[in-house]
């Protein structure tokens, strides 16, 4: 069969994921454009090649090398689609009859391959508002609808439209509605019913021209109030989040981690306060008739801050982090998460859960 583009063989992973777990791919190819994507997908279905996505390598473990075609999209480009007086601008149909773009709001189409911190200052820059909060998170636009990423009291689903996907079966193209991408918290349907079996290759966006600053998490009043800005613009609390960030999470580029490792755990108010009758300092929020604690403090309540098991430790500044001090495994990643979690389960009675994927054949 006769390719467009290139399908490379046996490529080292390692610096293709941030944790830096020396893995390969069998085959290897970046499309950038949907008719290259129907091409590699034809291509390994003809030669019976099992075919994963990797974006930025953000939030991957690799626990072997994959014996397959690994497709990392590459699709740029920002579009605005559709602005306040509902005018359509790009020759694509309107995204919603039922929900009218607003006076205030603009309709925005990204490629998956773009880099999710780059779209976010471009948004910034062209006066779009909404993503501030989401700014310096690693990784590809085309991966953060898939555990709809969060941070600082906002998600991506409070903005995402809609994503377009082709499925690695079949090649078809099919649109998911915000809905239908059933967001909940580090959660989607890309990571339960059709888990492996989407490419995400676009995603639509529904932003603000008039902001709605969200300042009431963490640390940014007090990281806007110690720059000396009283009356903060989205930039301002863009700049605000990445200064949080440089300070307290390690830098993949010079240690190697995937973020937090674990989710925070949801447990029911009664056990809560059960819990909290035992060790009256543990750290939590309420979320409706649930409560999330802090895994971060469990780890750290454990005994496991700054602690090292083989090449994998957990971040001296933040727990929740592990990190790669040198030619760690994924086997020695999975070792470290299965004692961390062991303690936790042991002292307080409940699982942690991974957030990362494990990818391996
Ligand atoms: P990858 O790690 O390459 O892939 C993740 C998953 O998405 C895999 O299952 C992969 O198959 C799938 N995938 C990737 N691209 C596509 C696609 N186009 N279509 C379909 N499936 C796809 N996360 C947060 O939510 N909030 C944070 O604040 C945050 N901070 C972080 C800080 C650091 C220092 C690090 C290292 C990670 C952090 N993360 C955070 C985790 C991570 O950045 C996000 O989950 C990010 O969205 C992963 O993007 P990626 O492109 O690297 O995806
Ligand atoms: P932090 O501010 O020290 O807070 C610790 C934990 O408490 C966070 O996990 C956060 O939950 C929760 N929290 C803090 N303030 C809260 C509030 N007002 N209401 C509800 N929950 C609150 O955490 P951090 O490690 O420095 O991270 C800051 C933000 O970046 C967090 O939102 C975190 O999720 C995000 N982050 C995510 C990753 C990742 O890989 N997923 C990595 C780094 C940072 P939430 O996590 O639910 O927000």
């Amino acid at each position: 069969m006769w390719l467009l583009m290139q399908i490379q063989e046996n490529v080292s992973l390692q610096a293709l994921n941030t944790f830096g777990i020396d893995a390969s791919a069998h085959y290897f190819a970046t499309p950038e454009n949907e008719k290259e994507l129907s091409e590699l997908l034809e291509w390994a279905k003809k030669n019976a090649q099992p075919v994963f996505v990797l974006g930025g390598g953000s939030n991957i473990i690799f626990s072997s090398d994959f014996k397959g075609l690994v497709i990392q999209p590459a699709m740029k480009g920002v579009i605005l689609v559709q602005e306040s007086d509902n005018k359509l601008i790009s020759d694509n149909k309107p995204v919603s009859d039922d929900e009218p773009v607003l006076g205030n709001e603009v309709i925005v189409e990204v490629g998956a391959g773009e880099t999710w911190h780059d779209f976010v200052q471009y948004t910034l820059s062209q006066g779009w508002y909404g993503l501030e909060n989401l700014s310096l998170i690693p990784g590809t636009v085309g991966a953060a609808p898939v555990q709809n990423i969060g941070a600082y009291g906002v998600e991506l689903k409070d903005y995402l439209e809609s994503v377009t996907t082709v499925a690695i079966a079949s090649g078809e193209r099919r649109i998911f509605s915000r809905p239908e991408c059933r967001f909940s918290y580090r959660d989607s349907i890309f990571k339960q019913a059709e888990k492996d079996k989407q490419i995400i290759v676009r995603a639509r966006f529904r932003l603000l021209k008039k902001p709605q600053l969200k300042l009431d998490y963490g640390d940014i009043r007090q990281e806007l109030q110690s720059a000396g800005i009283a009356t903060p613009t989205p930039k301002d609390v863009a700049n605000a989040v990445i200064a949080i960030r440089q300070r307290k999470l390690p830098d993949p580029q010079k240690i190697g981690n995937a973020g937090s490792f674990f989710k925070n755990p949801v447990v029911s108010a009664a056990y809560y306060e059960s819990l909290k009758e035992k060790f009256p300092s543990l750290v939590a929020y309420p979320q409706g008739e649930y409560v999330k604690l802090a895994a971060g403090w469990l780890i750290e309540q454990a005994g496991w801050k700054g602690k090292q098991l083989g090449n994998v430790g957990s971040y001296a500044k933040q727990s929740l982090v592990l990190v790669n001090h040198g030619g760690a495994t994924g086997a020695e990643v999975m070792a470290m998460a299965k004692a961390i979690q062991q303690s936790v389960q042991e002292k307080f009675d409940v699982l942690l859960e991974m957030e990362p994927v494990v990818f391996g054949n």
